[in-house]
């Protein structure tokens, strides 16, 4: 089947088209597909925001849409910045910018206590009548420098064990990550609700 993926973030688009082609769903992005949105994110949960984001495509194509909201919990910081992940060092934010402010406020909370959450909600529409949600989550901790080369976002300064996500290869990352989480339960829902 095709699902077109609501969003605008290369990295996140990478990551759903290796993970999904094995399923045999082909992921295509707004940017393939020659759609350009910009939704305000206004929602108080990754739920509620993913909704936003599959809804808006959903009314330009109806056909089939998933989108992802993400972002990382962080014990020390009361579970921020959550929803704000993306906008965490401002409305305009770098990857770059937010990463240090992140390390600037846990510069003085020690090693075992830096514990983190990277969390992924996705929102399916598969047609007017029928929508639903799934959720993967990733436990890890947030380091003192960034570490690596791959991946996107907070890759380099959130680890899992000794390596940050951006020192796992593609298929490593994804085998743990919160985001392959979430796309494995997508298949196995959309096997019982499509076959
Ligand atoms: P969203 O696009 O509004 O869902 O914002 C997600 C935020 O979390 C962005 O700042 C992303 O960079 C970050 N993020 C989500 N997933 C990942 C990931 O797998 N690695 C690194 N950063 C991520």
């Amino acid at each position: 089947m095709k699902l077109a993926i609501a969003t605008n973030n290369a990295g996140k688009v990478k990551e759903f088209s290796r993970i999904l082609a094995p399923l045999g769903i082909e992921a295509r992005s707004m940017k393939e597909l020659g759609v350009s949105l910009e939704v305000e994110e206004t929602g108080a949960t990754f739920e509620e925001n993913a909704y936003l984001k599959a809804k808006a495509l959903f009314d330009v194509l109806h056909t089939p849409v998933v989108a992802d909201d993400s972002g990382i919990e962080v014990d020390a910081l009361g579970g921020r910045p959550g929803v704000y992940t993306a906008r965490y060092a401002g409305e305009h934010a770098t990857d770059e910018e937010n990463i240090d402010k992140l390390l600037a406020d846990l510069k003085d909370v020690p090693s075992g206590q830096r514990t983190a959450r990277f969390v992924c909600a996705l929102c399916v529409i598969l047609s007017e009548q029928e929508h639903f949600f799934l959720r993967g989550a990733c436990e890890g901790e947030i380091g003192f420098a960034r570490a690596g080369e791959g991946g996107f976002g907070y890759d380099p300064v959130f680890y899992v064990g000794e390596r940050s996500f951006a020192q796992l290869d593609a298929g490593e990352k994804d085998a743990v990550s919160h985001r392959g989480y979430a796309l494995r339960l997508l298949k196995e829902e959309l096997q019982k609700r499509i076959g």
